[in-house]
């Protein structure tokens, strides 16, 4: 059979370069994931193929009854053999990146209007997986974390030209991931001049950025919304910010009228930026600044000697570590490492004081997430009542048939009684 004829007109009007696409074919069942929308295909769910396929070319896939699933790019060398990218044989060039990226920025008007600096493309999340665009003000950051989407850089980078005319676009490649997609890690600038200093505005609030050396893209942008939220809490309060970074959510506190703010981070360079911007957005004198490892910290506050007693301090204690986990085997530590400064902030707090928490590892969920709060708050002998649930900023959709978008998790616990 001809692996090339299409099985649905519409499609096959679409392009007539889909004729010509080698084809991969699932094993049973394995086609019920894909078409929900999750985009990945592993070597182990593919029967066969019918032709010899270059890596990062893009192939047709079917179900093992040869009903056509979609297209994609593929590459031997992943364990993602193919990334589906759309459901239809169209081909995959500036115009395709182009009506991508505009549909990804209407969603972004839609949901964080006025917003200037937002994550532009969330891979998977705007149906594009393997690629990742920031905008910081003018200038946009790209990384390429596949073949197929590595190898199309310069139309991806046509089609942001076009629909969102940047200062410049840089490149920041150099996740380690990239070993197993055969691509090497690189950064550097894709258009424009060299961008220096950008100063991105979050909510009112300025935070200048050396792109070039920040973390990930340049800065985490997936708070955004949070920001707000929380600042809410900070009316009035003494607030302690740990793992504060360049202050987001210090200055955001502050801003919002809360009475001081003590951020605590264990790089000394991210605390010397983060005290120049309590300068820039005129809150210096609301604000102090620490770099110390937050554990050590939180320990140190709540050991009592013999006859002393630990006095709580604040009124709202903001809890936002990195990922504690960097796999399944990791989780039991993780958990543990949570519920410590769990245990620790609690006993730091105010009787009504509130707690806002945030976890970024993929592999806690909310369920676990919270039992790990409540197993803290059982420990500190705190009841908590719960008055917000977070996630991540609308600019990081959440597609819940690819559990991957959804990494995320939040909430803000009040102090509703405490037993001796
Ligand atoms: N809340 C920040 C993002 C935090 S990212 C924001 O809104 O932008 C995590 C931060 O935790 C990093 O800045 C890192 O330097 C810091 N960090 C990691 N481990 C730490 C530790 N044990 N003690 C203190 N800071 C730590």
């Amino acid at each position: 059979m001809n692996e090339g004829v299409m099985e649905f007109g519409r499609a096959a009007q679409s392009n007539v370069a889909g004729s010509a696409l080698p084809t991969v074919i699932l094993k049973p069942g394995e086609a019920d994931r894909l078409i929900a929308g999750h985009p990945w295909v592993y070597s182990g769910n593919i029967m066969r193929v019918t032709a010899q396929i270059d890596d990062g070319a893009v192939v047709q896939v079917k179900d093992h009854r040869q009903r056509f699933i979609g297209i994609g790019l593929f590459n031997s060398k992943s364990k993602i053999h193919v990334r589906l990218l759309n459901t239809e044989r169209t081909e995959i060039d500036e115009a395709f990146f182009e009506e991508r990226i505009r549909a990804a920025l209407a969603l972004r008007w839609k949901h964080l209007p006025g917003a200037t600096s937002f994550r532009v493309i969330n891979a998977e999340s705007d149906f594009l997986s393997g690629l990742i665009v920031d905008k910081y003000e003018d200038v946009l950051v790209l990384q390429t974390s596949s073949l197929g989407m590595d190898k199309r850089k310069h139309q991806i980078v046509a089609a942001l030209q076009k629909a969102l005319t940047p200062r410049a676009i840089l490149e920041r490649n150099e996740m380690a991931s990239r070993k197993f997609e055969g691509l090497p890690e690189v950064s550097g600038l894709l258009a424009g001049a060299e961008p220096g200093e950008v100063t991105i505005d979050l909510n009112g609030v300025k935070i200048p950025l050396n792109l070039p050396a920040g973390h990930k893209t340049g800065y985490y942008l997936d708070q955004q919304v949070n920001y707000r939220w929380v600042a809410e809490l900070a009316r009035g309060a003494r607030v302690l910010d740990c793992f504060c970074f360049l202050g987001g959510f210090t200055l955001h506190a502050a801003r919002a009228g809360a009475q001081q703010v003590h951020g605590l981070d264990q790089s000394a360079e991210a605390i010397a930026s983060a005290t120049r911007n309590a300068e820039l957005n005129g809150v210096a004198e609301k604000c102090s600044f620490e770099a110390t490892n937050v554990f050590d910290w939180l320990k140190a506050q709540t050991t009592a000697g013999p006859h002393e007693k630990v006095v709580p301090r604040y009124n709202l204690i903001i809890l936002d570590p990195p990922s504690f986990t960097r796999n399944r085997a990791s989780i039991p530590d993780a958990l543990r490492g949570y519920k410590e400064i769990h245990l620790r902030a609690l006993r730091l707090l105010k009787a009504g004081g509130t707690l806002a928490t945030f976890c970024c590892s993929h592999h806690i969920d909310a369920v676990l997430f919270q039992n790990v709060i409540l197993d803290a708050a059982y420990d500190a002998r705190k009841i908590l009542r719960k008055v917000a649930t977070y996630t991540q900023s609308p600019d990081h959709p959440v597609i819940p048939s690819i559990p991957e978008t959804e990494y995320l998790k939040g909430y803000a616990f009040e102090i509703a009684g405490s037993r001796a």
